[in-house]
């Protein structure tokens, strides 16, 4: 599944940088034949104006007359062998063809665009037919603003073209080239956007995997409970009573298991603002010590507090920031043995409210320390079951911290105690 999205999202990747890379090369094309057709008419431009330069103008037996025979290619001179014009041809200011050199032109001028692109077959041999793109230049030819001629001549576009085609085949080469890095870019992207999916997904997992595991074993004992009642003689009421009881019992701390799978789907790490307000966390503290359970698990333990005096208000969900105290408070009970130390204090360090719990406890080994927060995860099955605890307090307190955009740290040693912190931006 996961191989197949990568797969997907590398060929979108490389689809979409490929169509942009293709829109591009082809911008770069067109751009680079507008350049050599440029190139090219003012080449063209420069040796028509060589040209025209030469054509004289003057009476001849009473009337004005051109005279061609020192232009060069139309004139009396031979023309240059290096002369890479193709023909050039002069008509009459009526359009009449006059002189000519090169292929033989039509008598009459047709058209008196000043540049056009003409393709010239060359079919002397029927067998092996060529063809020449020539870019043609017509210019008309003044003498005090009336016109005397035309000047008609064309140079081959080999050139341009070999130019062209060569960065065509340059920018196809590039092209293949950086579509091939892009699929590979694509599919390690893709491998990386799938590392956080992957992730979520095998802790997803997990959860049902742990959360089943959790469900079955107090359905189990409330089966075998039931059926041992069941089993009992009809008036046999103090083994059916006994059943029942902790059936109640086993019942009981499914359903706290239950709210805390539910607190921790519905939550998910957002805060509902209704329930936002401000108001003093000294006071809320202080009624938190003075709590039946907290006392209940307190119970041959010295509970120390450190509140200040002053008040401190911050703007959070009270119910969850207690329910987040309660959760390390109470496992501090939990795992300090009986003349053990647990205390709280709280105080304001760098623009920053700190909550910290501490006890004097049995600590947590250095390699669980960073699987603590996970749901489900304890780090001794069989001790932490049997003081009630399911694996998921911790994650319930650190749910609540991060969604009041704080942060919850840890710092233990086995047999000499932990300490909890909650920092909370002061607001
Ligand atoms: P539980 O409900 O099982 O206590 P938690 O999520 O609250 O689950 O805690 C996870 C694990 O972290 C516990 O199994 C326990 O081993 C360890 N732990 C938590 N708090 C303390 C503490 N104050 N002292 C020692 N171990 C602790």
């Amino acid at each position: 599944m996961f191989n197949r999205s990568r797969r997907n999202l590398a060929r979108w990747f490389t689809l979409s940088m490929g169509s942009i890379l293709i829109m591009f090369a082809g911008t770069l094309y067109y751009q680079e034949s507008l350049q050599q057709l440029e190139i090219i008419d003012s080449l063209l431009y420069k040796k028509a104006r060589v040209i025209t330069g030469n054509v004289k103008y003057r009476p001849h037996q009473g009337q004005e007359q051109v005279f061609l025979g020192n232009v060069p290619l139309l004139g009396n001179n031979p023309p240059p062998p290096d002369s890479e014009v193709v023909y050039a041809r002069w008509y009459d200011a009526e359009g009449q063809l006059k002189r000519f050199f090169g292929q033989i032109p039509p008598e009459k001028l047709r058209e008196t665009f000043e540049f056009q692109t003409i393709k010239l077959s060359n079919d002397e041999d029927s067998s092996s037919s060529t063809v020449i793109w020539l870019r043609q230049i017509t210019l008309p030819v003044q003498h005090n603003g009336q016109i005397i001629g035309y000047l008609q001549m064309a140079l081959p576009m080999t050139r341009a073209q070999e130019t062209l085609r060569r960065f065509l085949l340059l920018l196809v080469f590039t092209v293949l080239i950086a579509l091939g890095l892009t699929s590979l870019a694509g599919w390690f992207l893709g491998g990386l956007a799938m590392l956080p999916i992957r992730h979520s997904y095998q802790q997803l997992q997990r959860f049902t995997a742990n959360a089943s595991h959790e469900l079955r074993a107090p359905l189990a004992a409330i089966l075998s409970n039931a059926q041992v009642g069941l089993l009992a003689p009809i008036d046999d009421g103090a083994t059916k009573h006994l059943r029942l009881e902790k059936t109640v019992e086993v019942a009981k701390s499914m359903n706290t298991l239950i709210g805390n799978l539910l607190f921790l789907a519905r939550r998910a790490g957002c805060l509902v603002p209704e329930s936002l307000r401000y108001f003093d966390l000294s006071d809320l503290l202080e009624e938190l010590l003075d709590s039946q359970t907290i006392k209940a698990a307190a119970q041959h333990l010295h509970i120390k507090s450190d509140l200040p005096k002053h008040s401190i208000v911050i703007n959070a969900d009270p119910d969850l920031l207690r329910q987040a105290v309660m959760n390390l408070l109470s496992n501090a009970c939990k795992y300090t043995p009986q003349g053990g130390k647990v205390e709280l204090r709280l105080f304001t360090e760098y623009g920053q409210v700190v909550i910290q719990v501490e006890d004097n406890g049995i600590g947590i080994p250095a390699e669980d320390l960073p699987h603590i927060f996970e749901r489900f995860y304890r780090v001794d099955k069989q001790r932490t079951r049997s003081a009630g605890g399911f694996g998921l307090g911790l994650a319930i307190a650190q749910q609540i911290v991060a969604a009041h955009d704080g942060h919850l740290s840890v710092r233990s040693q086995v047999g000499q105690g932990s300490l909890f912190q909650i920092e909370l931006p002061l607001t």
